[in-house]
């Protein structure tokens, strides 16, 4: 609990902290900007497809690559440690380091030294450690840690790296980029050749040459790898891929996700020390690079990560760190505040609970949104967002977490509390809203009253049958879009049921950590679809549509019999052909707010303009990065002020928006829009897209 309120803490104060917004908003924007352009120009899925497939074959067989590649690496006169947690490594680096009799260490970034604590084990030993790497030198100046993989001084502004140059030097730098950078290359010139020893990481390992590859972009990783007498190269076991062609490919995908570049200024592939055979072709070992190649191959835990099935896929990180910047949560409060306590991000905590199993990262589970930005935009396909829900389920419920659980688990007890509450509320709301009561008003919001309305029975099968799953939201606040649904397909000659005996589909449950509660309800949900006996079951919730589809059929292989039969609903209309149908005359320009899931897991990003055009409206989308509305499900009431921040956001769209209307394509989405857009007492009106077919089809 004392944890949990500490991070409550950390996450209000970087919210406050203003010149953090600033740099973390300065920094999102460039990466999203640059990797959205890049992506247009190469063939971003079919690389990220190749890229995985490389991933998923290397982690199958890893100790055979690192097993062939301490062998090519020997031969080529390198020579290789192994190191089965970050003691033996640290213990290996001084060996090397005293041999030399070395005292000056330049480095160039390596998040492998930050998760063994390197720098502080060598200055405690008298060692002096220089960070080159401009980001690392700044984070080192400042005494912090870096809140990026790839961008070490991503929290920072300009004027506060200014500001830290100035007392680090003694001398006022003004903040200008460019000065500052020119600045460092001066301060860090000499360093290089005066260093006993060079320190890098690298990015990848080829088993079929004994070869280190480093991408970097400032070229101090060459001078750090080549100018010193002996270079120490710090690599882990998830890195290792057989051949030169599958180490281009995935460079290519690190590189485009990490900043935005087709490739990075510098990438350099590293097969022993230097040497030479100039003279009579005899070979020497030692020429104008090191004498002496030294690579330690760290595992902390990694390979026995590669035999635990579905976890298996944190191995497949490329540590570009490009999900970080598509977070929101990364966005809204930094690396320091969401990560694990060396790598950041949602990543970051899968990362830290695979390489530290002896501590508890539960609590930082609890900020991920389950958004599912990152596994859209993963150049691997990383699952984090589920990876992390299945960490949730592993740790345990809190007991508020049980009740809130339960209550969705019983259909009956929800209903009869739906139904008090429905009479209860009478005399505190108006026009289908709460009216603004002190607990709403604080929040910004006047919520929708409750409708609640039960489901039908089942008559006799008359022709194509579509179930409707309607979930909660739709069930207890907005009917008018079930029946909105029900109006639009039987239009089209559909029989549309609503089955009495639906139940909640189980996802606030499984967010809550409560899988087991999962089962229950996933079997009774397929007991209802297999009385019904659909040709289609259509959602109005891409959560509760993925949940169907996909996690039923992970949890209950019987489940997998209805997979192909599960649509959205602006999917099934749209791609069946139907909204063209309608033949609506033209309308008004409508704003359109992506769900999160819509978009990010099921993959609907061409549909709503689509049919919303087919509906004669002018379609207003949001350009990339699209913005969460902050309501997120269990999510909001973990972490109300992130959601609140999200919110915020969202809101500077909508009302820079000319559009009278808003159509959106979640319930939840529904009702985070209208309870705020209410209290603000805005004339915009929103929609679930359903209403807005049924309206066009009255039109008619
Ligand atoms: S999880 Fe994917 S996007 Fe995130 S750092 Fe790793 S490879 Fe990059
Ligand atoms: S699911 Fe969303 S909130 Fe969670 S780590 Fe991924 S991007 Fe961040």
């Amino acid at each position: 609990l004392l944890l949990r309120r500490a991070k409550r803490k950390e996450v209000k104060n970087a919210l406050e902290n203003r010149s953090l917004q600033e740099a973390l908003r300065r920094a999102s924007l460039q990466h999203s900007q640059k990797f959205e352009q890049t992506k247009n120009e190469i063939a971003w899925e079919e690389l990220k497809a190749r890229a995985r497939a490389i991933r998923e074959e290397c982690a199958k067989e890893l100790p055979e690559l690192i097993r062939a590649f301490q062998e090519e690496a020997r031969k080529a006169g390198a020579q290789v440690h192994l190191a089965s947690n970050s003691e033996q490594a640290l213990a290996a680096i001084e060996d090397i380091l005293k041999a030399k009799e070395a005292r000056l260490i330049v480095k160039s970034k390596s998040m492998v030294s930050e998760e063994i604590g390197l720098n502080e084990y060598l200055e405690k030993r008298g060692y002096r450690v220089i960070e080159t790497d401009l980001g690392e030198w700044i984070v080192q100046l400042a005494g912090e840690r870096p809140s990026h993989i790839t961008a070490p001084a991503l929290h920072k502004t300009k004027e506060e790296v200014a500001a830290l140059l100035s007392r680090h030097l003694g001398r006022p730098i003004p903040a200008d980029i460019k000065e500052m950078v020119k600045t460092a290359r001066r301060e860090l010139r000499s360093f290089f050749s005066e260093a006993d020893a060079g320190i890098s990481g690298a990015n990848l390992a080829i088993a079929e040459s004994g070869t280190l590859v480093i991408v970097s972009n400032e070229g101090n990783a060459r001078l750090v790898t080549g100018l010193p007498p002996v270079h120490i190269a710090l690599i882990t076991t998830e890195k290792f891929v057989r051949t030169l062609e599958q180490a281009t490919t995935l460079i290519k995908a690190l590189v485009t996700a990490s900043s935005g570049a087709k490739l990075t200024s510098y990438v350099s592939f590293i097969t022993g020390p230097s040497r030479t055979t100039d003279i009579e072709k005899e070979l020497v070992i030692g020429a104008h690079g090191p004498e002496e190649v030294h690579i330690i191959i760290l595992d902390n835990g990694r390979l026995s990560l590669a035999k635990e099935g579905k976890y298996e896929e944190i191995l497949y990180c490329l540590k570009c760190g490009g999900c970080m910047l598509q977070c929101p949560v990364f966005q809204a409060v930094g690396g320091h505040v969401y990560g694990g306590p060396v790598y950041p991000g949602g990543i970051g905590v899968l990362l830290s609970t695979a390489t530290r199993p002896s501590e508890d990262f539960s609590k930082l589970v609890d900020l991920c949104a389950d958004c599912k930005k990152c596994e859209e935009f993963c150049p691997v396909g990383i699952p984090s967002g589920e990876l992390l829900l299945g960490l949730k389920n592993l740790s345990g419920s809190r007991p508020w977490e049980k009740v809130l659980s339960g209550i969705f688990k019983k259909r009956s007890l929800a209903e009869l509390g739906a139904r008090i509450l429905a009479v209860l509320q009478r005399p505190w709301q108006a026009n289908g809203y709460w009216r603004s009561l002190p607990f709403s008003r604080a929040k910004g919001k006047r919520f929708p009253a409750l409708k609640f309305r039960k489901g039908s029975g089942l008559g006799e099968k008359k022709g194509k049958r579509i179930l409707l799953f309607e979930g909660c939201l739709v069930k207890f606040f907005f009917p008018e879009v079930r029946e909105s649904v029900s109006r639009a397909l039987s239009h089209f000659g559909y029989e549309v049921v609503v089955p009495k005996d639906q139940v909640c589909c189980g996802a606030p449950s499984f967010h809550l950590g409560r899988k087991k509660d999962v089962f229950s309800l996933a079997r009774a949900n397929l007991r209802s679809f297999a009385r019904a006996d659909p040709d289609f079951i259509i959602t109005v919730c891409p959560t509760g549509n993925s949940f169907l589809k996909k996690t039923y059929s992970e949890l209950l292989p019987e489940a997998s019999r209805w997979q192909g039969k599960i649509f959205d609903f602006t999917e099934f209309m749209v791609n069946k052909g139907l909204s063209l149908e309608i033949e609506a005359s033209p309308k008004d320009s409508v704003f359109y707010h992506y769900p999160c899931h819509l978009v990010n897991d099921l993959k609907l990003k061409d549909e709503p303009p689509k049919l919303l055009k087919a509906l004669g409206y002018k379609p207003e989308m949001e350009s990339e990065p699209y913005t969460c509305c902050g309501f997120c499900g269990v999510f909001s009431i973990r972490n109300p002020e992130l959601s609140e921040h999200f919110w915020k956001n969202k809101r500077e769209k909508l009302l820079a928006s000319q559009s009278p209307l808003v159509a959106t394509d979640c319930p939840g989405c529904l009702f985070q829009l209208r309870a705020h857009l209410k209290a603000e007492e805005s004339e915009k009106r929103v929609y679930h897209t359903a209403e807005l077919i049924a309206q066009a089809l009255e039109d008619k």
